[in-house]
């Protein structure tokens, strides 16, 4: 387990932080945003969209639940050929858990069937509300206002 903590002033910050943290991203990666209301998660996601080359204006998907993005960039990845760049059709997935009563209405979603694959990267905001379902590795993320313009941010690397 690898964990990180951050310490932004404003959202500017915070979205220049998932920009950077886009850079990690090789596909198939489940990322797990925790914190209340306006803590940030949506910005956060929008500079990783940013990083991903996405370059439509990510907007909280709270009464959609989910958004597709096609990754507009070439991610490196350790292929057992060659330590190349492959380019694959990575697709990005935006959920916002807060309007689920439970992880059977996410199911319903089959969001199950989107885990498991390099070829997606899903960041999930209110990650806590469909526990039972998150895979064991994934990246979670906690958000919190400390007042202010400043947050607390903590990555972990499960
Ligand atoms: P969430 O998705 O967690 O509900 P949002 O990212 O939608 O939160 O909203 C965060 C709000 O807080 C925005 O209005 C943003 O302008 C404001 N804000 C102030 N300071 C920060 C900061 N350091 N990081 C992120 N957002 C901030
Ligand atoms: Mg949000």
């Amino acid at each position: 387990m690898v964990s990180k903590r951050y310490t932004t002033q404003n959202s500017k910050e915070t979205r220049a932080l998932g920009t950077k943290f886009a850079i990690s991203l090789k596909g198939g990666e489940v990322v797990c945003l925790y914190g209340n209301l306006g803590a940030g998660k949506t910005t956060f996601t929008q500079g990783l969209a940013l990083g991903l080359g996405i370059p439509k204006n990510i907007t909280s998907p709270t009464f959609i639940l989910i958004r597709e993005y096609q990754v507009n960039k070439t991610l490196t990845r350790n292929s057992s050929t060659r330590n190349s760049l492959t380019h694959q059709h990575i697709t990005l997935y935006h959920l916002d858990c807060y309007r689920l009563e439970n992880s059977t209405d996410a199911l319903s979603l089959g969001l199950s069937d989107l885990f498991n694959n390099p070829n997606n990267i899903i960041v999930i905001e209110w990650a806590e509300r469909i526990k039972e379902l998150l895979p064991e590795r994934r990246i979670d993320i906690y958000f919190e206002n400390v007042g202010d313009d400043e947050r607390k941010i903590k990555i972990i690397q499960n």
